[in-house]
């Protein structure tokens, strides 16, 4: 039998002494190399791994310094340790336990240092349980525990799985003390010298323990955690990971990750996961738990990755990936758990557009007749010309409404590309053909607006030609409001335009054969879903201001074909944008006073604090008031916010259209396409707190008259006024590449403005990772065109992957 790896230590240990490779003759590598051909000879397979894994971390040993063999030996130690420690002493393995219970980074504990808590159980769940188990039948976390878990997104077994880490520390590589350099985050194999623990004047326990290898000596300090005072006992052999501090001279740890020096190392010396945390939950408690689970359950997860797809991209399985991802064994490997994970979220949400698509294209729709000459009627007696986007875009929604599939398309421009004219042009189509259209709006003002501009452009045709418009708002009176409803459902009434209210189970049309949907990210998905039910498969189109990313509108609105205007009218002016510093505001008062005496009107957005409408309501009410009493007491001030009521806010919006305000304070609810051409000044606070596209969409508020409009940003921290992508938004009007900017730096739910987002929860994805998405759009496709429904048995567990993830969430369509 080749040697024991017992042996091997004992030889490694001999070695690390003197370090000049004279133990074995022809040196270390060549007598590994020998040992590994007769474990091979012998067939000993089960030694093989490992052996080979000595090799490697000791090829080139008998080139190396010293310095570079003892880390190699230290390496190859950890390693073999791992199986020669199979039966670990007790009672080190009792004392780790109780070590995780108790003590974390600095958290100064009052728990009483004599009583340590009694070592808990490590099984990790009791048998009988699936993945779906509450996370309080897990052994260790009582319900106090799984409170707090609770906070972090996690319920069950399953979600711990996939609580993926915040980000790692690299703790692989072992030093020795000789190289270690302040500053450095390092891992270090050490044997406990000595330990004392000594009050301060202040009631602080300070444990020092003084540690040491063969090349030298460095001392780490603990703060009121006097339980370690048994821990470290002189001769113990701990792996300790941390930043290298300078104290009075000597290197020093301080509050440092340690463990005992055992058969598997969580929180030292490897790759180590950083959860999220949350008060109460300490991340040794954490990693600790995760780590369990993954062990026990990892293995038990079901892949629903068809195998053929996973061989062919080279994909790790779920377990495996799993398991690397939360505790890597090398950075290639925590890369490809990444990336499979990634692939699976993709490819979830890819499915689920894909399935809503169809649904949608098998209804049969309307084929809408396009007469040419009215077409070019209603545009020749437009006041402006359309611009080259506006046709291109228009020929789109006219080639779709004449076929029988009913179309879902996503109309995309920037704030003032023009969308309106390019709507009415097509509804104005559907009327030609007898039938209906209706335009939604998600507030009263907008909708009010839309009718107005509808009637005017609609008034420049002959009578007989021109649509009949009505609005239907929920402000409107009962007798009106039922007046319209009646003439709707007469079809007396061509096209409606309206709020929510035309979505009501009482509004019935004659024959909608075209609905269109204004700044539809402020919809819910019902709510498209209504206005698709009240007609026979109706033509939808959405419009939307927020510049989506290719990609993304790609991915979230697959379902729908996708149209851009992506040029402004001409002679449109730009819009002074700049960025100030807190102290700056004082200026910026000042500069809209000036605008103010000469006739123009002012916004002032209050910021984002959070998700919570009625915390940045008080904010707002607060900014008010104190621009009204000390900023500006001479001035006409006004006040919107979300939670104002709808009637409140079109009063308040009314007023400033109507000039009977100067300066607009609000949060983020003027965010929507508001057209007052007399405001000419955009000052808004915290505005570092906000994406560059949502930014950019407040910005649109202004610069929409003939007057020069300026957009004052003022960041709450100072250095955020230097941050270099902050200055993007100086320099550019172009909201698609603000929002290219904001996807690579943020979040999709903040790139939409937090609260209407109603976008997917990606655990591990992100929506910049442009190359995956689009691997997996090509994944799904090919999947869906072999299947659709995935009824075949290798996309069960896909199926329902897909069914889950959309559970609740409805469509996107
Ligand atoms: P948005 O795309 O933001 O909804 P609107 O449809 O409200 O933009 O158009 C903004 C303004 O631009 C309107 O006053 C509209 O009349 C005007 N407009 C639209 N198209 C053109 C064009 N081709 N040339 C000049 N002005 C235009
Ligand atoms: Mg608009």
């Amino acid at each position: 039998m080749a040697l024991a790896f017992s042996d091997v230590e004992k030889m490694l240990v001999n070695e690390q002494k003197k370090r000049d490779d004279h133990l074995v003759i022809g040196g270390l590598e060549s007598f590994i190399h020998t040992w590994i051909t007769k474990i091979k000879q012998d067939g000993e397979t089960d030694k093989l791994a490992r052996a080979d894994a000595l090799a490697l971390i000791l090829r080139g040993y008998g080139n190396a310094d010293t310095n570079a063999r003892f880390d190699m030996l230290n390496h190859a130690l950890l390693v073999l340790r791992e199986v020669t420690a199979d039966a670990p002493a007790p009672a080190a393995d009792e004392l780790a336990d109780v070590f995780d219970e108790d003590e974390d980074e600095f958290v100064p504990t009052r728990r009483e240092a004599s009583k340590p808590k009694p070592p808990a159980p490590r099984a990790p769940v009791v048998a009988g349980y699936g993945l779906d188990a509450s996370v309080s039948r897990l052994q260790n976390v009582g319900p106090a525990h799984a409170k707090k878990l609770q906070k972090l997104g996690v319920y069950t077994v399953n979600d711990l799985l996939y609580l993926f880490p915040r980000r790692y520390d690299d703790f692989s590589h072992l030093r020795n003390i000789s190289e270690l350099m302040v500053n450095d985050e390092v891992t270090v194999l050490l044997t406990v010298c000595e330990c004392f623990t000594r009050d301060t004047k202040r009631g602080l326990k300070i444990t020092t323990v003084v540690l040491a290898d063969m090349t030298g000596t460095i001392t780490a300090t603990f703060f009121n955690q006097p339980f370690l005072q048994q821990q470290f006992k002189a001769g113990r052999r701990i792996v300790v990971s941390g930043r290298v501090f300078k104290d009075l001279g000597k290197l020093a740890f301080k509050q440092p990750e340690w463990e005992p020096f055992s058969k598997s190392l969580l929180h030292t010396a490897r790759i180590v996961p950083v959860y999220p945390l949350t008060e109460g939950i300490t991340s040794r408690w954490l990693r600790r738990l995760v780590n369990d689970v993954v062990e026990y359950w990892a293995s038990k997860v079901a892949d629903p990755m068809p195998e053929q797809i996973r061989t062919r991209e080279n994909l790790l399985d779920l377990p495996g990936a799993l398991r690397e991802i939360h505790f890597p064994t090398t950075p290639e490997k925590m890369e490809r758990a990444r990336r499979r994970l990634i692939l699976d979220e993709f490819l979830t949400i890819q499915l689920g557009v894909l399935q809503q698509r169809r649904k949608w294209r098998e209804q049969p729709g309307r084929a809408l007749n396009v007469e040419r000459h009215r077409v070019d009627e209603f545009l020749g007696r437009l006041a402006f010309k359309l611009t080259g986007a506006q046709t291109r875009v228009l020929e789109e929604i006219l080639g779709d409404i004449q076929r029988t599939q009913p179309m879902s398309r996503l109309l995309q421009g920037d704030v003032g590309s023009g969308k309106t004219v390019v709507a009415a042009a097509a509804m104005l189509i559907a009327v030609a053909n007898g039938a209906q259209a209706a335009l939604m709006a998600p507030t009263e003002i907008l909708a009010e607006q839309h009718f107005k501009t509808l009637s005017k452009v609609f008034a420049e045709l002959p009578t007989a030609r021109a649509p009949r418009v009505a609005r239907l708002t929920g402000s409107m009176k009962n007798r009106e409001k039922e007046d319209a409803r009646t003439q709707i459902a007469a079809g007396e009434v061509d096209i409606a335009v309206g709020t929510h209210a035309l979505i009501q189970e009482s509004v019935e049309f004659r024959d909608l054969a075209l609905a269109v949907i204004d700044e539809q990210h402020r919809f819910g998905v019902e709510q498209r879903a209504m206005i698709r039910a009240k007609g026979y498969s109706p033509h939808i189109v959405v419009m939307s201001a927020t510049p989506i990313p290719r990609t993304l509108a790609l991915t979230l609105y697959g379902d729908l074909d996708l149209s851009v205007i992506d040029e402004l009218p001409p002679g449109r002016q730009a819009i002074q944008t700049k960025w100030l510093e807190p102290l700056e505001r004082e200026r910026a008062y000042g500069f809209i006073r000036g605008h103010i005496n000469q006739g123009r009107q002012a916004f002032v957005i209050c910021p984002l604090i959070e998700e919570s409408e009625a915390i940045d309501a008080k904010a707002a009410v607060e900014e008010y008031e104190r621009l009204r009493t000390q900023i500006y007491p001479d001035l006409r001030i006004g006040l919107i916010h979300g939670k104002l009521r709808p009637a409140e806010k079109d009063e308040t919006m009314n007023a400033f259209r109507d000039h009977q305000i100067d300066v607009l304070v609000a949060t983020s609810v003027v965010e929507v396409g508001i057209d007052v051409p007399n405001a000419t000044v955009m000052l808004i606070e915290g505005a570092d707190r906000f994406g560059l596209a949502q930014l950019h969409q407040f910005r649109g508020r202004v610069g929409r008259g003939g007057h020069e409009s300026f957009c004052l940003l003022l960041a709450e921290k100072k250095e955020s006024a230097s941050d270099e992508r902050l200055r993007v938004i100086e320099s550019t009007q172009n909201g698609f590449l603000l929002a290219e900017e904001d996807l690579k730096l943020r979040g999709p739910g903040e790139f939409f403005g937090l609260r209407q987002s109603g976008l997917p929860d990606l655990k591990i994805a992100k929506l910049s990772d442009a190359k995956l998405l689009e691997e997996a759009r090509a994944l799904a496709q090919e999947i869906f065109d072999r299947d659709p429904e995935l009824r075949a048995p290798e996309h069960h567990l896909l199926a329902q992957r897909v069914k889950d993830f959309w559970k609740g969430k409805g469509d996107l369509s």
